[in-house]
């Protein structure tokens, strides 16, 4: 099977370590923008692997740049892990070349002050009821265009959303008679000894911590402002820390999709040390995206913020301690109600020792293969739009434990308040 890899940056890397220990894959292409970052992460790979591994430049800006390799290279799935600015792009030419499609992360619009995004976007702010710069509509839209081609686009398969989403289907399929109540928890005990930077691509991350928070309750959004509501838990393998309530992709797709749900929330631990460095470069306005003048030229200045902060690739070597992602739920079974909390523990030393990459990119890109593998074998098959939790979670499941992402079902779980 023929896979097309765009991007090749945390993610990537850990995606493409983990395509080529699966014998799904027999020939695979690392195309970005950077292309020497394509062969350096094939040449390292190739004595490793029976796949048939080569690179490309690509500008997935370009419909006509992304046509042009797909055509040439005629690959059966792609998996888009460059930025989620690309996605639109990326699935228009999957429809164009007939390539199945697959990502970890819903579109976002680079320019979030274009006239026509915005006239869009402040219709769904008011329709929906949340701020986000990011939503499922326009993904979801191309349901029918990928019906009638006969291809199947995945959506979301990272950690959350990804796995947090396919705990979700298999705790409804195996502990429930329905689910009420949904708290995802993301906590990230990793020290990298920097005093600030993020574990992965600076300008997405600190677009969504920044942001307004929300949840879904009974049937409709609740918004809160950044950081508004905090909690402290102790998670297993990390200890206690402090989680504040965000906005996040997979509370719309599972509202959506997982009926009689009450209540879904999202909280991810940081410490004071990132919280202080975001609060002050957003209230210089370090965290813009509208481009301003200096000395006669124009910068966007999270781009430039971008540029002096650490790689998030560079991290790895640096960053100790671990990660510990999963969901508590709370519903019926046989008429008697019930919690379980099932979640990951990942090590960033190990996850490094393996992959080069910290185990924020090693919990995205083991799930970005799984789901890949899961279209392309055809085990997850069917023609149209689909987020993860519409598809059976059992395989998905078996190779989480197969590919380093060990879970663990706790019955007996401390709630969230
Ligand atoms: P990086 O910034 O490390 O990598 C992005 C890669 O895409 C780089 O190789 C970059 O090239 C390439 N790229 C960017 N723009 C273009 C373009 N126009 N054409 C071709 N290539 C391009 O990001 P991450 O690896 O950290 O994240 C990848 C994706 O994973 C993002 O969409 C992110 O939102 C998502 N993610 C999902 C998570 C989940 O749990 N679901 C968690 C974390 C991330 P270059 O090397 O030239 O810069």
């Amino acid at each position: 099977m023929k896979l097309l890899v765009i991007g090749c940056g945390g993610v990537a890397t850990v995606a493409i370590h983990k395509c080529a220990q699966n014998p799904t894959f027999t020939e695979i292409c690392i195309a970005s923008r950077t292309v020497s970052k394509c062969d350096a992460l094939a040449e390292k790979l190739r004595p490793t692997t029976k796949a048939v591994i080569t690179t490309a430049t690509v500008n997935a800006d370009s419909l006509e740049s992304l046509t042009a390799l797909m055509n040439e290279y005629k690959p059966h799935t792609v998996l888009n892990v460059a930025l989620p600015y690309q996605d639109l792009t990326i699935m228009d030419a999957c429809l164009a070349c007939g390539a199945n499609y697959v990502d970890t992360a819903n579109y976002e619009a680079e320019d979030t002050d274009d006239p026509a995004w915005r006239a869009i976007y402040e219709k769904r702010c008011k329709e929906k009821g949340f701020t986000a710069y990011f939503d499922y509509s326009w993904q979801w839209a191309y349901q029918d265009k990928f019906k009638n081609a006969g291809l199947t686009a995945l959506l979301g398969t990272g950690f959350d959303p990804g796995v947090t989403s396919v705990f979700t289907a298999y705790a409804l399929k195996h502990y429930f008679d329905e689910i009420h109540y949904i708290d995802i928890l993301d906590c990230n005990g990793g020290d990298h000894g920097y005093p600030f930077a993020t574990n992965f691509n600076p300008e997405i991350n600190l677009r969504e911590v920044s942001a307004n928070g929300s949840y879904w309750e009974d049937g409709h959004w609740v918004e809160t402002k950044p950081m508004e509501i905090k909690r402290e838990y102790n998670f297993a393998g990390v200890g206690d820390k402090d989680m504040y309530l965000l906005h996040h992709e997979e509370i719309e797709s599972l509202a959506k999709n997982i009926p009689g749900v009450k209540r879904i929330r999202f909280f991810m631990t940081f410490g004071q040390s990132y919280l202080m460095h975001m609060n002050c470069l957003q209230n210089v306005g370090m965290l813009g995206t509208t481009p301003v003048e200096f000395e006669g030229r124009e910068i966007v200045p999270i781009k430039f913020l971008k540029a002096l902060l650490p790689d998030p690739a560079s991290l790895g070597p640096r960053t100790v301690g671990k990660t510990n992602i999963g969901c508590i739920f709370t519903g019926v079974k046989d008429g008697k109600e019930r919690s379980i909390y099932i979640y990951n523990i990942c090590d960033h030393q190990e996850a490094f020792k393996e992959t080069g990459a910290q185990a924020v990119s090693y919990t995205t890109g083991v799930p970005a293969m799984i789901g890949t593998a899961l279209v392309a074998s055809g085990v997850w098959s069917g023609a149209g739009v689909y987020n993860v939790e519409e598809f059976d979670p059992d395989p998905y499941m078996d190779m989480l434990n197969q590919y380093g992402l060990p879970w663990v079902v706790d019955e007996n779980p401390v709630l969230v308040d």
